[in-house]
């Protein structure tokens, strides 16, 4: 579902992402590494059209990205891919439910009952049914970042991407985020994760991507990669991570 072929991108004159070639298959959950600055982030921003691109082709169900793409083409791929970020955003001034329901009303057009129920769906799903007419400052750093999840699913994405869900999390909390994200994973969501949590790579992601300076140095099941990591550099990244 999501081919990305010879990627560049250039912040000025610094060149990021430095010809970026990866697959991904509907169903397949995939996971990003490496160290700071090596380009993740960026990288998964590119995916979903909030970076637009110098050099290379993105195909995300169809609709092809190029460094000239065109906002209907970005809106597109927004619709088709949904992305949670470190800080969860949620609007301070909306109860729980008002935030997960107000981009399918006022983008998608669906009516307000179907949203709200669709809404309260989702918020069982991620385990806050109780939470829905709460304000998001009377939950946790976890919770909120559960309603972040359910938010980005109520636009029915057909791919979801998570860039460092958990890192602004007290460590008691990550658990909870980690255990929405599984579930999604087994319920066969297409998923890329950027994340620190190397364990959580290991157990869920079908493969996992190393990247450094901008490209991918290596990729491969978790447990090979992290096991026999074919070069000095991923090693050396390993060491300290794991
Ligand atoms: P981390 O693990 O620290 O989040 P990362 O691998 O996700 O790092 P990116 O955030 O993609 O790395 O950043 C890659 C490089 O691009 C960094 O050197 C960063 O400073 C630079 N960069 C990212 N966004 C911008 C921007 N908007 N303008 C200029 N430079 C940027």
């Amino acid at each position: 579902v999501i081919a990305l072929d010879n990627i560049h991108k250039c912040f000025g004159s610094v060149e990021v992402l430095r010809g970026v070639s990866l697959e991904v298959k509907a169903g397949e959950v995939v996971s990003i590494i490496g160290p700071s600055g090596s380009g993740k982030t960026t990288l998964l921003r590119t995916i979903n059209g909030i970076e637009t691109i110098n050099q290379g082709t993105i195909n995300v169900k169809g609709i092809t990205l190029t460094s000239d793409a065109s906002s209907q083409a970005l809106n597109e791929i927004h619709s088709k891919v949904g992305m949670v970020f470190q800080s969860y955003n949620l609007f301070p001034h909306l109860t729980i439910l008002r935030n997960i329901t107000l981009a399918p009303i006022h983008v998608n057009r669906v009516n307000k009952k179907d949203a709200e129920a669709e809404a309260l769906r989702l918020l069982e799903v991620v385990g806050l049914r109780e939470k829905a007419n709460n304000y998001p400052s009377q939950l946790s750093g976890g919770q909120q970042q559960r309603v972040a999840i359910a938010r980005a699913l109520a636009m029915h994405p057909d791919i979801m991407l998570f860039d460092e869900v958990t890192s602004a999390l007290d460590p008691e909390l990550v658990g909870e985020v980690l255990l929405v994200m599984r579930k999604l994973a087994e319920g066969g969501m297409t998923m890329i994760l950027v994340t620190h949590e190397m364990k959580f790579a290991e157990e869920v992601a079908d493969r996992v991507i190393v990247m450094d300076k901008g490209v991918i140095v290596e990729q491969g099941p978790a447990k090979e990669v992290f096991a026999h990591p074919k070069t000095e550099r991923t090693a050396k990244f390993l060491r300290r991570a794991l």
